[in-house]
Formats: structure tokens, sequence, C-alpha cells
């Protein structure tokens, strides 16, 4: 872990001036433990200090950029051996390979077609990977020429051969790609070419002694854009490397101090799936995989979801108007929150009943209807808030909102502050079919 906020406020000046923002040093120092405030905000910091501090304050694990414009990639920054402790802060990029002895411009296309929706959020691979396996400079070079036309996905470039490697980068360099992978062998012309596009680079040891010796030498030449390989193939060997450099990284060990890549590829795809999945779980910040297949790549995503979403944070809908089906004057109006799958239950039930409707979540933070009323965020204030905010009445040619059945306590005072009928739906979204039939006449 970095330093704490009381090691930070030793090396302060601890003139409590106030010109860094913050009302005391000590507040400020805090900031900067949590990651919130950079030490340039402080004008008095001594120089002894501020090496100090620059190196110890650094993240255990760095940022790492991959690619340009909106499809570029950011991985490293983690802070945390478990995600509960906090949150795992950017998911793992999962990275189908592409090999120069196929054809690239079908498989790119295949995986630009992997885009799923999940409760309204967009879901993606992350990069492709181009791997020399025909040791041809010239063909690795228009496989990632091909490959860069037809994606708009960062590209990573994997190949041991410096030439082959420089020839890739002379078409793809400008954009970035990830350069896989300087060894003890090939370092020195690896970094160079890293370096003089700015791209990030992999290095890749032969088990963990010989990655620090070999990441230690890429620094030595000052090169610290990296990411990391153990060079294990077996999946137990390839965990146990995973979890020691995010443990030696969390000790402030800093050859280790980077991103990891791992290959989960088998020519076995269910083996390959259950492969990535286990290294997702365990700290890969790039896992490569052959399949460009749905059933195999959905799951990978889904899992991906669940561990890097922030513990702390409820998934939520934004609270506008929704509309279902098309509706007009005469659809029901139904209230819920915002809470992610209160929503799509919701938004789901209606449309399976056929019934165009406006749906307005009312803004809870992303809390369930229940927990929101228990929390006083989902009261007859904050629905007639919502409504008025968002005009939704002015859309209807009546005056009837529908509430959800476990909170039909609020109904007389929504009524008295809307001006509306309301009217109490099912308990469970499940039950507006019947609920339509039986209830909504207008
Ligand atoms: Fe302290 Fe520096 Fe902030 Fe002044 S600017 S309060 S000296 S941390």
């Amino acid at each position: 872990m970095g330093l704490t906020g009381l090691e930070i406020f030793k090396q302060l000046p601890k003139k409590n001036c106030k010109e860094c923002g913050q009302p005391t040093c000590l507040a400020f120092a805090m900031q900067l433990a949590a990651g919130k405030a950079s030490l340039d905000a402080c004008p008095y910091v001594s120089d002894a200090a501020r090496e100090a501090l620059d190196s110890a304050s650094a993240p255990p694990v760095a940022l790492i950029k991959i690619g340009v414009g909106e499809k570029a990639i950011e991985l490293g920054n983690e802070t945390v051996l478990f995600r509960h402790d906090k949150r795992f802060e950017h998911p793992t990029a999962i990275t189908i390979r592409v090999s120069d002895n196929e054809d690239v411009k079908a498989k790119v296309e295949k995986i630009n077609k992997l885009v799923f929706d999940r409760v309204g959020q967009i879901h993606e691979v992350s990069m492709v990977a181009i791997t020399n396996d025909s040791g041809d400079a010239a063909k690795f070079a228009e496989a990632v020429k091909t490959a860069q036309d037809n994606t708009a996905y960062p590209l990573m470039l994997v190949t041991s051969d410096v030439a082959a490697m420089e020839k890739a980068l002379e078409v793809a360099g400008a954009n970035k790609p990830l350069v896989y992978a300087a060894d003890a062998n090939n370092y020195e012309a690896m970094t160079n070419l890293a370096k003089k596009y700015e791209a990030p680079l992999v290095v890749k040891g032969t088990d963990l002694n010989n990655l620090a010796e070999v990441v230690e030498k890429v620094v030595a030449l000052g090169y610290k854009n990296l990411m990391l390989d153990s060079g294990a193939t077996e999946i137990s060997r390839m965990v146990a490397d995973q979890v020691q450099i995010r443990r030696s990284a969390l000790k402030l060990f800093r050859p280790f101090g980077y991103p990891t890549v791992a290959f989960a590829t088998n020519d076995d795809p269910m083996m390959e799936a259950m492969n990535a999945a286990t290294l997702i779980a365990k700290y890969a910040a790039v896992v490569v995989v052959n399949s460009a297949e749905p059933e195999h790549i959905l799951p990978l995503i889904t899992l991906r979801l669940n561990i890097y979403t922030d513990p702390q944070k409820p998934i939520a809908v934004e609270s506008k108007i929704y509309e279902i089906l098309n509706p007009g004057p005469d659809a029901p109006v139904l209230i819920t929150t915002n809470f992610s799958l209160s929503y799509f239950c919701v938004a789901g039930d209606t449309e399976a009943a056929r019934m165009p409707a406006y749906i307005i979540p009312v803004d809870t933070d992303g809390i369930s209807v229940l927990t929101a009323w228990a929390a006083g965020k989902f009261t007859p204030e904050s629905i007639a808030d919502t409504i008025k905010k968002l005009g939704i009445m002015e859309k209807v040619n009546h005056n009837k909102i529908i509430i959800p059945g476990g909170v039909a306590v609020l109904s007389g005072k929504t009524a008295e502050l809307t001006g509306c009928e309301v009217i109490v739906g099912p308990r469970e979204s499940a039950g507006l079919p019947s609920f339509f039939k039986q209830r909504w006449n207008k």
C-alpha cells in the first residue's frame, strides 16, 4: 500500500496556509493519501520531501494506457488485493488473438460484432492481438495494417523478432499499440522501439526472478511505460505468479508495480474460457484468448462486469422519461426507482404485456424501491419533484400515475403533492400484465 495520510503529513511544511485548497496541511495529506490531490498543489514542499513523496505516493500498480481515441484502454492503478477492500479500478482487457496466418479481415470483423447490451450498458471486448506466427516480418506488418484498417480496437503486437516489430510499428506505432514483448535477449532493441513510439511495452520473464531482473534493466534504460508477463504457461503457475506479482506490487516492490498480461489461449475453447475466467478473477489486466465466438466471450464479459463493478455503488439508470413501445397520450405512467434492476424489470414486464407506457425512475441513488423508501429517498416529495422536473404529465391526456404496490403507503401524500390520481400497482413487476388488463382502462 502507499503512504498513509500521517506519513505524508510528516513531510509537508505544516504552514496551514490553505494555498493548496485544503484548510490544513493534514487535510491535504489525507487527500494525497486518497489519491484525490496532487503534490503540485502545495508550493512549499521541499525538494527532498518532494522526491520522497513522489516515489512513495506513486500508485502500487502503474497506470498504463493502450491505444488512442474512443476505444483506448487504461489498465493498472490497482490498490487492493481483494475487491471488497475498496474496488478494482480498471477492468481486464479481454483481447482476441488473430494469427498473421489466418484471414485477418474476417476474424477482425467477427470481433467487431462482439458487442452486448446488458441492463442498459454496452459491453465489448477490449483489444485485438496480432501474432507473428508466420515468422515473416512483411506478412506480420500486412496483418497489422489489415487489422488496423478494419477495427477501432487498440492492437497488441506479438512477436519477439525485433525486425518484425519494427515493421509493424511503422504501420501502427502512431496508434500506441501494446508491444509484446521485451525479454532478456531483445530488451534493449524492444525498449528503444517502444520509446520511439511512446507505446506501452510488455516485459516477459522466464520466471518471476528473471522478470524482475529484465524489468530493472528496462527501467535503467529510462522506460517505465511497462506491463508484465511472468512467462508461465501452466494455468496453476500463471495464477500463482499473478497473485505473487500483485502482492509484491502492493508491498511497493517496484519491479512488479505494473499491470500484467496473460495468455489463456487453449485449443479447447471451453478450457480456454475457464483459464480466462480464472485469470480475470486473479488480477490479469490483459487476458488473451483465441475464440471470437459469442458463447465463449459473453460469460467472460459478464464475469468481468461482476468483478469490476464498484461494490459500494449500485448500478443505476438515468432519471428521465423512458418510452416503451411508442406510447401515446393515453399511455400509463409507471413510477419506479433508478436502481437498474428495478427499472429493467418494470420495462421488461411492460414490454412483455405489449403495453405502450412511460416509465419514470425517480433518482434514489440507484437503490431499489423498498430500500429507498426505508432510507427516505423514495418519498412523495421525490416523486412529485421528478414528475414536475421531467414534465411527464404534459405528455399525457390523463392525470393518473402508477406507483409500486410495495409503497402503497405513499399514495395519499403523493396524490396531494402531485395533483394526480395515484393508482397502486402490483408489488412485483411480474404482476404488471394482469394489472394492465384488470386496472388500466384509460
Ligand atoms: Fe500546507 Fe502546503 Fe497546503 Fe499550505 S499549501 S496548507 S503548506 S499543504
